[in-house]
């Protein structure tokens, strides 16, 4: 092809092993070659443009939110309308492979909420903050610990993270002012909301799907240091908010039907309005590279608190949420030492240093990348992918 019209119809050739076959359908937004950012489906290894395919201009558009705000009768039509398409010959100028296109950012982001969700990472974190005390506060048993984020800064997977500044705490009664030693991630999964909510009115857990379009990995880049000095008594604040990663790909709820998994036993009972009557997690595995090395595998599905209660909680106070909100699990750790999702947690707050490549690490030095994928259980023994979340580590300015 030598730069004129690409003509013509064909099928997207999807390999029986892909990850991106057509149950899975991801959305994101992408730059062609030449052409203005739009939104996209991922099969396989090929971008679909969905304003050309299904020609309406809310695929017209450098983010999802206009699909997000059209709702779960809207997002089904078009999911079934790809379905269809996915299986046949296809214009060949609709279809760009992955490799020649730029992601971008998926959603115009309004609030981001960021939870504590998983009981290991609770309590490792509890240990390592607080040895002198029990893990776990007495609050949280009882509600789906949170804070709100920063949404503006929340980037697209790729991303580079520039090492953040802070103030640090040293061995004398003076903090100094200088550069994280000890950046670190968090490996979570966060929850795109679609349809908008009314102040004042919270959403139920059983409103869950009307509400939530989809997931997408998260990496929380966090810089301990900087956390452990100004975390009392408000909470998270610099030591998070200088970077957090989102996935180019947000996988819609119904293609994870099948990794719908019963909750952990929550004791003691949560309060009714943390209760609905089809309340879920999800089955899906994590693996985090450090430099091409796997050194953990996070299991989403032990997470205590649901996807249905985290929402339930933000919105129980009247608070309400906008298409484009995204809230995220916080860490997902499993019980056994390859299973934790961050590296305060895997290297035991730096005493119990890992191998990555031919060298050792407590915490992320420059020039290190991270990189996180996950599967979940699709159709007929098939698994489905979620798109990657990655981010390599830049010196501090
Ligand atoms: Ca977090």
């Amino acid at each position: 092809m030598t730069g004129g019209a690409r003509t013509g119809l064909i099928c997207v050739e999807v390999p029986d092993d892909s990850l991106f076959g057509p149950e899975n359908l991801p959305y994101g937004v992408f730059a062609p070659p030449a052409g203005e950012p739009r939104v996209g489906v991922r099969l396989s290894d090929t971008v679909l443009d969905l304003a050309a395919l299904l020609d309406d201009p809310i695929f017209l558009r450098a983010d999802l939110n206009a699909l997000l705000a059209a709702g779960p009768t809207r997002w089904r039509e078009v999911r079934d309308q790809v379905r269809e398409l996915a299986g046949t010959a296809l214009p060949v100028d609709a279809q760009f492979p992955l490799s020649t296109v730029r992601m971008k950012l998926p959603v115009r982001i309004g609030d981001y909420v960021d939870f504590y969700a998983s009981v290991d990472h609770a309590t490792n974190l509890g240990r390592l903050f607080r040895p002198d005390s029990e893990p776990l506060l007495p609050n949280w048993r009882h509600l789906p610990v949170g804070y709100h984020g920063r949404a503006g800064t929340v980037v697209v997977s790729g991303t580079p993270v520039i090492r953040p500044n802070g103030q640090r705490r040293t061995g004398s009664d003076a903090p100094d002012f200088g550069p994280s030693q000890r950046l670190d991630i968090e490996a979570e999964l966060g929850f795109v909301v679609g349809q908008g909510s009314t102040l004042g009115v919270p959403v139920t857990v059983d409103e869950f799907s009307e509400h939530v379009f989809g997931v997408g990995l998260v990496n929380d880049w966090s810089a301990r240091d900087i956390q452990a000095w100004e975390y009392q008594p408000l909470g998270p604040f610099l030591g998070k908010s200088f970077t957090t990663s989102l996935a180019a790909w947000i996988t819609p709820l119904d293609a994870l039907a099948n990794a719908r998994v019963p909750l952990p036993t929550q004791t003691p009972k949560p309060l009714p309005y943390l209760r609905g009557s089809d309340d879920h997690g999800l089955d899906i595995d994590l693996t985090v590279r450090w430099n091409d090395e796997v050194v953990a595998h996070p299991p989403y599905g032990r997470m205590y608190w649901s996807p249905a209660q985290m929402l339930a909680h933000l919105t129980a106070n009247g608070a309400s949420v906008r298409p484009g909100d995204l809230y995220a699990s916080g860490t997902i750790s499993g019980p056994d030492p390859d299973q934790r999702g961050s590296f305060i947690e895997l290297t035991w707050g730096g005493t119990e240093p890992v191998t990555v490549g031919t060298e050792t690490r407590t915490f992320l030095a420059d020039g290190d990348r991270v990189t996180i994928t996950a599967t979940a259980p699709g159709t007929a023994g098939r698994r489905i992918g979620l798109g990657e979340v990655g981010g390599t580590i830049l010196p501090a300015r």
